[in-house]
């Protein structure tokens, strides 16, 4: 029996006519460092249509790809509902990635046009001249240009080019699978490999961000992205905020704590999303000083990485602000679980709930396996490869053959941990961080957020090193808070007191800083080049 109910596609245009139509009053506030500026949804309508305009005079039809160098600000957004809306593909490059990445990705994606933030100009410049498809660039901000020329492209002002054409344009229909976007893996454990979202996708994932269970993003709310919109989508905040008609609050290239914090205090966002990373540094940036409200934050989103319990502690107790761990991936869309405790727990329980990864949000479906692929139980304790399915989940990497990342359309992640009866999902590592010593696994991940509950470290990454005896042996990478003469005996020992005996690190090194990759996760690949190499001065204590 067929259904009496309409087929209306799910699309970005759709997305966008809403958030113009029901929505157009509210704002898109821009903090750049030349000081703020703001448009409405509604104003912003017109801006977008110029620019598909625009994009169409160059020649852009149908799935063809236009990227965006850009910060989070309004020029970014308008280019996250124009190309998608008008039927090409955006593709969002990451701007901290290596010149030879930028271009090997671009030209993996076969870009075109390539619209950039004038302050980012002469990053764009050291790639431009091997991206062999991209005709032209489009220049927004009134910064200098100059570092483009003599790269062989078309260089245009984004504001000129716009100011000449129509606000008006007849936004096509599309089918809901068709390309809407696209963004490469930051590269972690490897070449980096796009991922292709749909309309359907993005529009499916949206709601879901929008959901109480998800982020619960509605009117009321002002949205602080400060993930940035080249890394899994902003993490659909973007597009969730022009659905639920929430303001947004762009920071730009303002990511450091200190102007974060004053962006907070001065526009109070209601939700924001960051990696551990930036709350990490906002910690230490407000430390001592409890002057600071950061109270109009009634949710942050926080993922990436693991979010360690002292971080969540320090927030909620110092300032009042629940940081909500969520886990996902470049090919999930991201989002695909949060940490949402249930509301009858106590609170030293519903703490330990929000140290997860969570329980998938409805439209996502996870499972164990092992290595050979056998289902295992969600007892808690059994420890295997997490997969998962759903309608905003990737079925494969654009332009790519080999399938071993997916398993009869499930998406192997990669993540290994357990999940609980209750669904709640709590990684231990990724699969090719894990420890395993005498045949047993360590988790990184947990002597990490153990580490980093110490009061005399800042951050520590863990990693395996050879060991003749165990095969593999966990060697913690600290770094210390300023005057702390902490030592590594010291820091063993206090750990033997919370921890199997067997999980205890021998080997120790103090860095000054944990290396971080493109998004601001822990780069072990780094840490392990480093000790390979001689490097770090490792002390040892008694195993
Ligand atoms: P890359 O795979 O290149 O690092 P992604 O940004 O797509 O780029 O990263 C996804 C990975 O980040 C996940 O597979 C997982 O290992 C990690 N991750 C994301 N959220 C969390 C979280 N809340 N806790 C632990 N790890 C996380």
């Amino acid at each position: 029996m067929r259904s009496t109910m309409q087929h209306v596609p799910l699309s970005i245009a759709s997305v966008l006519r809403h958030g113009i139509e029901v929505h157009g009053g509210q704002q898109v506030t821009t903090i750049g460092e030349h000081g703020l500026r703001r448009t409405s949804f509604g104003e912003l309508g017109g801006r977008v249509s110029q620019l598909a305009n625009a994009l169409r005079r160059l020649g852009i039809g149908r799935d063809d790809r236009v990227a965006t160098f850009q910060w989070n600000n309004q020029e970014h957004l308008e280019a996250y509902t124009a190309v998608p809306a008008m039927g090409a593909v955006l593709h969002t490059l990451n701007l901290r990635l290596a010149p030879e990445q930028i271009s090997y990705i671009a030209n993996h994606a076969e870009d075109q046009v390539v619209i950039v933030d004038s302050s980012v100009a002469h990053l764009l410049a050291l790639a431009l001249p091997s991206m062999k498809s991209v005709h032209t660039v489009l220049v927004a901000g009134g910064g200098d240009t100059s570092a483009l020329e003599g790269c062989g492209k078309a260089v245009l002002r984004y504001d000129d080019i716009l100011a000449s054409e129509s606000p008006e344009f007849a936004w096509p229909s599309i089918d809901e699978t068709a390309a809407a976007a696209m963004c490469y893996t930051s590269g972690t454990t490897g070449n980096p490999k796009g991922v292709v979202y749909s309309h359907r996708s993005l529009y499916l994932h949206s709601m879901a961000a929008c959901t109480g269970n998800g982020l619960g993003i509605s009117a009321n709310d002002n949205v602080l992205p400060i993930v940035p919109m080249f890394h899994a989508n902003a993490w659909g905040l973007p597009y969730a905020a022009l659905m639920a008609g929430a303001g947004l609050l762009m920071p730009d290239r303002l990511l450091q704590a200190e102007p974060l914090v004053r962006m907070i205090e001065q526009h109070r966002p209601t939700v924001s999303g960051a990696v551990p990373t930036i709350w990490n540094d906002i910690l230490q940036h407000l430390e001592g000083d409890s002057e600071h409200d950061l109270s109009s934050l009634r949710l942050v989103a926080c993922g990436g990485s693991a979010v360690p319990k002292a971080l969540i502690e320090a927030f909620e107790s110092k300032y009042g602000v629940p940081i909500l761990q969520a886990w996902g991936m470049t090919e999930t869309s991201p989002l695909a679980s949060v940490a949402r405790p249930p509301a009858t727990v106590a609170e030293d329980v519903a703490l330990s709930i929000r140290s997860t990864q969570g329980r998938a949000i409805c439209g996502v479906q996870m499972r164990l396996v092992d290595a050979e692929g056998h289902r295992l139980p969600h007892d808690g304790k059994c420890v295997g490869e997490l997969e998962v399915q759903g309608p905003w989940i990737a079925s494969g990497y654009y332009g790519e053959t080999d399938g071993s990342s997916f398993r009869d359309g499930w998406l192997r992640t990669g993540d290994v941990g357990h999940i609980d009866p209750q669904g709640y999902l709590t990684l231990t590592d990724r699969a090719k961080d894990v420890i395993k010593s005498g045949g047993e696994w360590i988790s990184s991940v947990e002597l990490e957020n153990l580490l980093a509950s110490h009061p005399d470290i800042l951050e520590a990454a863990v990693i395996g090193v050879a060991d003749p005896k165990w095969q593999e042996r966990p060697l913690a990478a600290v770094v210390l808070r300023k005057g702390s003469t902490v030592t590594p005996e010291q820091l063993r020992s206090w750990m033997a007191e919370r921890i199997p005996r067997w999980w205890l690190p021998e080997r120790w090194c103090v860095i000054e800083e944990v290396p971080r990759t493109s998004v601001g996760k822990y780069d072990k690949k780094v840490l392990r080049r480093r000790y390979a190499e001689d490097e770090l001065e490792v002390f040892r204590t008694d195993g």
